[in-house]
C-alpha cells in the first residue's frame, strides 16, 4: 500500500498512487513498508538481464497489477527499438574503481527515459485498473531532458494529454530542439519566462488548484504527473542499481555482498533516493554521493541539516540540475524518520512561507554515515571532461563530469578504495557547447551553430552520435508558445479549451 509523505491522504495502491500523481493536498505517495530482497535474490541478478530484473523490481512494488501486464510493459519498453544498446544501460569501467553506468541509451539520450519509456504503459493500465475512465491531463515542468523523454513515452497514448513547460532560455539548444519539434496529436509544448523551479511550483499549484480540478472533473479530466514526484517514475528506477550491481558481481568486480559505492548528480533528488530505496531493498551500499553543481542546495542541507533555498539561482553548464527546491528530498526525509508525516508537514510548510527549514540533529546523524555530499563549478565540471578524455578516451557529459569530480574529490580526501558507479546521466551531445569548451579550452565558439560544434564534436572525438540528435537541427518546428510565468493556468485552460 501507499501512503502520503504529510500523513493526508488515504492509503492506496499502486495503480491509484500512478494515475494521481501526487496527493491532491500536497505530499508525496511512498510504499507503506518497503520489501526487502534477500542475499540469494541479489546474487541470482548476476545472470539476469535487464528485463529480468525489471520485472522482479516491478512486481514487488505494482502488486495490483497482473505478472502478464508488468511483463508486458518491460518488453515493450526495454527494447532495442527504444534503446541503442541491448544491455540497455550498459557498465563501462574506466579505471581499476570506477564505472560510468551509461543510463542515456533512450530515445531522447538522457536518463529520464529509463522511467518515462515505461512509465505512460503503467499509468494507462492504472486508468483502466481504478476505472476513471477519463482523459488524464499531464502537466510536466522540466529542467531540459524530462520534457523530451516524456514527450516521447507519451506520445499518442490514448487518453493522456501532456503538456510540457520549460523555462525560457534555461535549457540547452539541443533540449529546446527536441522539445518544441516534438511531434504526437496529444502533445504540447510551452516555454515559461522564468526558472525551472518556477515552472515546477506553477505546476504544482495547478495539482493543488481544488477549483480548475473541479472544472477539469466536470469535463471528464484529471491531473496526473510524469514528473519524478509520480512513484511511477521513481520505481523503474530502482531497477538499474541492482542491474548495476549485478554487472559488477558478474564481471567479477566484487565478491556476492560486498559493498558499492553509488555517485548522483543530483537536481531532483529522483534519481539517487531510487538508489537509496534499493538500498533500503538490501543493496549492500557504502556511501552514496550525492554530486550538486553551482546550484548546491542539497549540499549544504547533507552537511548541515539546513535545508535554505533563500539564495541566488545560477545558470550552469550542467542545466538540468539547476535547481533549488528538490521535490523528492520529501520523501527521504520521510524515510529516514520512521514515517512521521507532522515533521514532513511542518518543514515543508516553512520551506513554502519561509523559504528554509532546519532539521533536527537525530534525523541528520541518520544520513550522515551513508550520505557524502560535495559540488562542482563550471570550472571544475569543464576541467574534469577534458582531464577524463585525456586520461581514459571516455567523453563525459557536464552532468556526468560534476559526479566525477565530486567523486574524485571524495576519493582524494578519504583513500576509499570501494568499487564506485557513476550514474552517467546524459550523452554528451546534448551539451555540445560546454563538451566543446571544455576540451577546446575556450569559449571561442560559444556562438557558433550548436550542431557544426556537434559535428566538430564527432570529428575530435570519434564518440559515436546518439542517433535522438542526428538531424534535429532540420526538424519543423510545432511548438512557439512563450508565456510569462504567472500565465500557466490560463494557457492549461485555453490548452484544454475549458
Ligand atoms: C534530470 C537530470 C539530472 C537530475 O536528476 P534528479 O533525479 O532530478 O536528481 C541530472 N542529470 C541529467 C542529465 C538530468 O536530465
Amino acid at each position: 500500500m501507499y501512503i502520503s509523505t504529510r500523513g493526508n491522504y488515504a492509503k492506496i495502491r499502486s495503480a491509484e498512487a500512478i494515475r494521481l500523481g501526487m496527493v491532491p493536498e500536497g505530499g508525496l505517495f511512498v510504499p507503506e513498508a518497503v520489501p526487502a530482497l534477500d542475499r540469494a535474490e541479489i546474487n541470482r541478478m548476476a545472470g539476469q538481464s535487464y528485463q529480468q530484473i525489471a520485472q522482479t523490481i516491478l512486481k514487488i512494488f505494482l502488486d495490483d497489477f497482473t505478472s502478464e501486464e508488468i511483463d508486458d510493459v518491460v518488453s515493450k519498453s526495454y527494447q532495442i527499438n527504444n534503446f541503442d544498446h541491448p544491455d540497455i544501460a550498459p557498465l563501462v569501467q574506466i579505471d581499476s574503481r570506477t564505472f560510468i553506468l551509461e543510463l542515456w541509451h533512450g530515445p531522447t539520450g538522457a536518463f529520464k527515459d529509463m522511467a518515462l519509456q515505461i512509465m505512460p504503459r503503467l499509468l494507462s493500465h492504472a486508468v483502466q485498473k481504478t476505472g476513471a475512465g477519463q482523459e488524464i491531463i499531464i502537466p510536466v515542468a522540466t529542467s531540459g531532458d524530462t520534457g523530451k523523454a516524456a514527450l516521447e513515452g507519451f506520445r499518442d497514448v490514448p487518453g493522456v494529454k501532456i503538456i510540457v513547460f520549460f523555462p525560457f532560455g534555461g535549457v540547452s539548444r539541443v533540449q529546446e530542439l527536441q522539445m518544441i519539434t516534438a511531434a504526437g496529436n496529444n502533445v504540447h509544448v510551452v516555454a515559461v519566462k522564468g526558472n525551472f523551479d518556477d515552472c515546477q511550483t506553477a505546476v504544482k499549484e495547478l495539482f493543488a488548484d481544488s477549483r480548475l480540478n473541479q472544472v477539469l472533473a466536470e469535463h471528464n479530466m484529471a491531473f496526473s504527473s510524469a514528473n519524478s514526484i509520480n512513484w511511477g517514475r521513481l520505481v523503474p528506477q530502482i531497477i538499474y542499481y541492482f542491474w548495476a550491481y549485478a554487472q559488477m558481481q558478474k564481471k567479477g568486480e566484487i565478491l556476492p555482498g560486498e559493498k558499492i559505492n553509488v555517485v548522483v548528480p543530483t537536481g531532483n533528488f529522483g534519481n539517487i533516493l531510487a538508489g537509496f530505496y534499493a538500498h533500503l531493498m538490501g543493496l549492500p551500499v557504502h556511501k552514496f554521493i550525492c554530486a550538486s553543481n553551482e546550484n548546491k542546495v542539497l549540499t549544504d542541507v547533507i552537511r548541515t541539516g539546513i535545508y535554505d533555498r533563500r539564495r541566488e539561482f545560477f545558470k550552469t553548464n550542467s542545466p538540468s540540475m539547476d535547481i533549488l527546491i528538490s521535490s523528492n528530498f520529501e520523501r527521504f526525509l520521510f524515510e529516514v524518520n520512521g514515517h512521521d508525516g507532522d515533521k514532513i508537514t511542518k518543514w515543508f510548510h516553512q520551506l513554502h512561507q519561509e523559504g528554509y527549514f532546519q532539521v533536527d540533529d537525530h534525523t541528520k546523524e541518520k544520513w550522515q554515515s551513508l550520505f557524502i555530499s560535495d559540488y562542482a563549478t563550471g570550472k571544475e565540471t569543464l576541467a574534469q571532461i577534458k582531464e577524463t578524455f585525456e586520461k581514459t578516451g571516455y567523453l563525459l557529459d557536464p552532468h556526468t563530469a560534476v559526479g566525477l569530480n565530486v567523486y574524485e574529490k571524495y576519493y582524494r580526501k578519504t583513500g576509499d578504495n570501494t568499487k564506485t558507479v557513476i550514474d552517467a546521466t546524459a550523452n554528451p551531445y546534448k551539451f555540445n557547447h560546454a563538451v566543446w569548451e571544455a576540451l577546446a579550452g575556450s569559449r571561442h565558439g560559444q556562438d557558433k551553430d550548436e550542431f557544426l560544434i556537434l559535428d566538430e564534436l564527432h570529428r575530435m572525438t570519434g564518440f559515436p552520435i546518439h542517433r535522438a540528435l542526428k538531424d534535429l537541427n532540420k526538424r519543423m518546428i510545432l511548438h512557439d508558445t512563450i508565456v510569462e510565468k504567472e500565465e500557466l493556468k490560463e494557457t492549461v485552460k485555453r490548452i484544454l479549451a475549458l
